[in-house]
């Protein structure tokens, strides 16, 4: 009963994609165990889910690509005739600020790779989005002086971005996998991987049981580098489990609405990023700063999960200098979750470890939501030896656990 051919660990978007690619195209028995009563325990639950797709690096934009167009073809992709999820197509807006060439050479890039980008001027930038302030300058949040606000900026839209709801797309693919025959332990936690000359044999569970089976996938979010060091892998990376802070404001469209609407998810790289959930009732906000990534935390079962004070005021004068109408009102609220980020160049490790038939899927810093599907595909591709509709073409050894550290533009925080 306790054989299987294929053990996942950890019931994240990561695992639950992996398991489901798996088990839509071959008929490998597939076992998904996870510690917590339901998904949205780690990373994935606290996630902001953009969905965007310019990266430093081509192969991550083609990730990205592939990751998001499951997302928007859900359905399809999940067999499911009515998914919980839904891609919220708001399209992505960076705004690099002073640098006025980084927008144009963006955009000749993704263009160049086949993705659809826009430079918008202020103009087109008012007439989309009219509650979005163009100015170029970044409010400096140390000594809060005030500064005239400047014109004359080059913004770079990716039309088809977007956002959705992490917990809603984690439940779809929960129910796609139990469709497809994947047994699903939740309340099962993994103590360790169990490994006999040199390949993987099965994980051992906290109450001591064993589970046995031909191929491990350690899917296991911040919690990954124990189990991997119980398995006797020491990783060239140094993945490490970052508090990361959330905000949300209530926008409440009663009587009428609070801002201008549309809002697209924004990126200004002065300092935030906020999107609209529910609806447009509320907004939330984060951090685009590398130096809001360093707090590394020993242990992934306990940090602090409301965001600091310090934080709040920062966060929010950069907000509401984008967003200038926005109200100064009422309590904000927020929350705090866990990016694993890999310190050697921020991008994700995924594949077959140094031992035979162990494989990693980890390290995925800001950008796990998205390639979630795309991630999936790679090791159903690698693990099966079989393709399936929607599969990504990126070679799974561009993010192996093998490889020297990759050379992106040398920006390290979630933005790379
Ligand atoms: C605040 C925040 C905002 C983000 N925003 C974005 C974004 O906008 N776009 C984007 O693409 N990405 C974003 N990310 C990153 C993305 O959410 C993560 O990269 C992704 O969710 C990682 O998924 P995962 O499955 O690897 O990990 P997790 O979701 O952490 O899943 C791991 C699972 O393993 C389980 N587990 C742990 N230990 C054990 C054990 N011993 N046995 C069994 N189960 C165990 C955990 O309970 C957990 O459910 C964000 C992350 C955070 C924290």
């Amino acid at each position: 009963m306790n054989n299987y051919d294929v053990l996942i660990l950890g019931g994240g978007i990561i695992g639950l994609s992996t398991a489901y690619q798996i088990a839509r195209r071959s008929k490998l028995k597939v076992c998904l165990i996870e510690k917590g009563a339901g998904v949205g325990e780690g990373s994935t639950g606290a996630s902001s889910a953009i969905l965007r797709h310019r990266y430093s690096m081509d192969n991550m934009v083609y990730l990205a690509r592939d990751g998001i167009n499951c997302y928007r073809q859900w359905s399809a992709f999940t067999r499911m005739s009515k998914p919980r999820m839904q891609f919220m197509p708001h399209g992505v807006l960076w705004m690099p600020g002073e640098d006025l060439q980084w927008s144009k050479t963006e955009d000749q890039r993704l263009k160049r790779l086949g993705i659809a980008s826009m430079v918008l001027d202020d103009q087109n930038l008012k007439e989309k989005f009219p509650a979005i302030n163009p100015c170029v300058f970044t409010p400096n949040t140390l000594t809060g002086a005030a500064h005239q606000c400047s014109a004359g900026g080059s913004h770079l839209l990716e039309p088809d971005g977007g956002f959705t709801d992490p917990v809603a797309a984690m439940q779809d693919l929960l129910e796609a996998c139990l469709a497809e025959g994947v047994t699903v332990k939740m309340q099962t936690r993994a103590q360790s991987i169990d490994v006999g000359a040199g390949t993987v044999s099965g994980i051992t569970l906290v109450n001591g049981k064993t589970l046995h089976a031909g191929v491990v996938v350690n899917a296991l979010g911040p919690w990954c580098e124990p189990l991997n060091a119980t398995a006797g892998l020491t990783s060239p990376f140094n993945l490490t489990p970052t508090r990361i802070q959330v905000l949300y404001l209530d926008l409440p469209a009663q009587p009428e609405p609070l801002l201008p609407m549309p809002l697209p998810v924004c990126a200004d790289l002065g300092g935030v990023y906020f999107r609209t959930q529910n609806n447009n009732q509320q907004l939330v906000a984060g951090s685009t700063l590398e130096t809001d990534e360093n707090e590394v935390i020993d242990n992934p079962d306990h940090f602090d999960r409301f965001p600091d004070e310090n934080f709040k005021v920062r966060t929010l004068h950069v907000l509401h200098h984008r967003i200038p109408e926005l109200p100064y009102r009422g309590k904000v609220h927020g929350y705090c979750g866990l990016y694993t980020i890999n310190r050697a160049d921020v991008h994700p490790v995924v594949g077959e470890s140094a031992v035979k038939n162990l494989y990693v899927a980890n390290g995925f810093s800001g950008h796990g939501f998205k390639l979630a599907p795309a991630i999936g595909s790679l090791l159903a591709q690698q693990i099966t030896g079989t393709k399936a509709d929607m599969d990504t073409s990126v070679p799974i050894e561009f993010l192996s656990a093998n490889r020297a550290p990759l050379t992106t533009t040398g920006q390290k925080s979630a933005l790379a």
